[in-house]
C-alpha cells in the first residue's frame, strides 16, 4: 500500500523542468553588510514575521515528500540565527532516511569555527563560503564589518571537520581583478574550489553597480592570458560553467547571470525567511507559503504546486542597465 507520508509528486514548473533543488532562507540578519548586498544601514525584518523553526523544518519536509533531493540553507547570514543548528538536526532525519541527498549551506563564514563539527555531525558534506579576497583591508572594505581571520580560521575548521569547502567570490572591477590571480592560487593550493559570481542588480546598496559590475566573460579572457583554462564537465547540476586551470589542477566556476543565461535548466526555487516562495531568482513575483502552511501540509503543497505553474521560463537581467537595481529585494532576502 502506497504509504502517503513518503510518497514523492516530483514537483514540475509550466516549462517540464523539474524542481528537485531548494534554497530556504532561515533568516534576512547578517553580521556583514557586503557592498553589493546591503545597504550599509539595513533595516530587518521584526523577528515576529520570520518562520519558527518547526515551520522551516515542516515546509522542508512537504518539499521533500514531493521531490526536492537538495536543500541549501542560506540567508542573510544562517549562522546568525541561533536556533539554526536545531534546524539541521531536524533536517539530518531527511539524509539518514535516503529521502534527501544534500543538506548544505552558504555562509559568510564568520561563525564556522564554531559550527563545523555539529555541522558535519548532521551529515553536511560541503559548504559554499563567501569570500572576495585575501586582503584583509579589503575584506573589511567589501564587507564594511568582517575580520578575514575568522573566516579563515572558519574554513581550516570546516576542513578539520570534513567538510569540503567551495570558495564563492562576486566579481567586481578594480582590485579583484589584480587579487584574482591570488585568490585562485589560495584556493587551489588548500584543495578548494573556487566560482566567481557575476554581481547581480538586486536591492539598493547606495552604490552604482554600474561602476562595479563586471562581466565574467570578460573576466574568463582576462583569466585566459595568465592560466591554461580547458572546459571541464564537473557539474552541480546548477548554472555554473567548469574550467580546470591546468597549472594548479583545480576547478574554477563561472556563474554569469548576466552575460549568460541559464535558465532553461534551472531545477530549483527559493523561500524567504519569511515563507514566501520566489520561482525566480530575476522576477519579482513570490506566493506567500505562510499561510497555507498554517492550515495544514495538503495546502502548501497546493499553493506551491500552483506557483509553480507560473515560473518565469527566464529571468530578464540585462546587463546594460545595471545603475539601477532591477529587482528590489536585496540578495540576502533570498541569499542566492
Ligand atoms: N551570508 C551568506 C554568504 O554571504 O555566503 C549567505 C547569503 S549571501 C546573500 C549568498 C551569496 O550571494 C554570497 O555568495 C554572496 O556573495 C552573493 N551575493 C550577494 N549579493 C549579490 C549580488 N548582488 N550579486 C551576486 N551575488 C551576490
Ligand atoms: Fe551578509 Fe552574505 Fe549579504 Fe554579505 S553577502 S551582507 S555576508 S548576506
Amino acid at each position: 500500500m502506497l504509504d502517503c507520508s513518503t510518497a514523492t509528486v516530483p514537483l514540475t514548473d509550466g516549462f517540464g523542468r523539474s524542481v528537485s533543488y531548494l534554497r530556504l532562507s532561515v533568516t534576512d540578519r547578517c553580521d556583514l553588510r557586503c557592498t553589493y548586498c546591503m545597504a550599509e544601514k539595513m533595516v530587518f525584518l521584526p523577528k515576529r514575521d520570520v518562520l519558527t523553526l518547526e515551520e522551516l523544518a515542516r515546509l522542508s519536509d512537504v518539499f521533500i515528500r514531493n521531490g526536492v533531493r537538495k536543500l541549501r540553507i542560506t540567508g542573510g547570514e544562517p549562522l546568525v540565527r541561533r536556533d539554526v543548528m536545531d534546524l539541521f538536526r531536524d533536517l539530518s532525519r531527511h539524509l539518514a532516511t535516503g529521502a534527501l541527498d544534500e543538506l548544505t549551506l552558504t555562509t559568510n563564514g564568520t561563525l564556522l569555527a564554531r559550527h563545523a563539527d555539529a555541522l558535519a555531525a548532521c551529515g553536511v558534506r560541503r559548504v559554499n563560503v563567501s569570500l572576495d579576497t585575501l586582503d584583509p583591508a579589503r575584506y573589511r572594505a567589501v564587507t564594511r564589518l568582517g575580520d578575514i581571520n575568522r573566516v579563515l580560521t572558519g574554513i581550516q575548521a570546516a576542513r578539520e571537520a570534513g567538510l569540503k569547502v567551495k570558495l564563492n567570490a562576486v566579481a567586481s572591477r578594480g582590485a579583484f581583478e589584480e587579487e584574482l590571480d591570488d585568490l585562485i592560487r589560495f584556493a587551489h593550493d588548500g584543495d578548494l574550489d573556487l566560482t566567481l559570481i557575476e554581481e547581480m542588480p538586486l536591492g539598493d546598496t547606495g552604490q552604482d553597480r554600474s561602476e562595479t559590475g563586471l562581466s565574467l566573460r570578460h573576466l574568463q579572457n582576462q583569466l585566459a592570458a595568465r592560466w591554461t583554462l580547458t572546459p571541464h564537465r564537473h557539474t552541480t547540476g546548477g548554472p555554473a560553467r567548469y574550467m580546470r586551470v591546468a597549472e594548479t589542477g583545480g576547478i574554477l566556476g563561472f556563474i554569469s547571470p548576466m552575460s549568460c543565461n541559464f535558465c532553461a535548466l534551472c531545477n530549483r526555487v527559493r523561500v524567504s525567511c519569511t515563507g514566501r516562495l520566489y520561482t525566480c531568482m530575476g522576477d519579482e513575483g513570490s506566493v506567500d507559503l505562510r499561510a497555507p502552511l498554517r492550515h495544514s501540509d495538503h495546502a502548501t503543497l497546493t499553493a506551491i504546486t500552483q506557483a509553480l505553474k507560473a515560473k518565469p521560463e527566464r529571468h530578464a537581467f540585462d546587463a546594460t542597465r545595471l545603475e539601477r537595481p532591477a529587482i528590489a529585494r536585496h540578495m540576502s532576502t533570498l541569499g542566492g
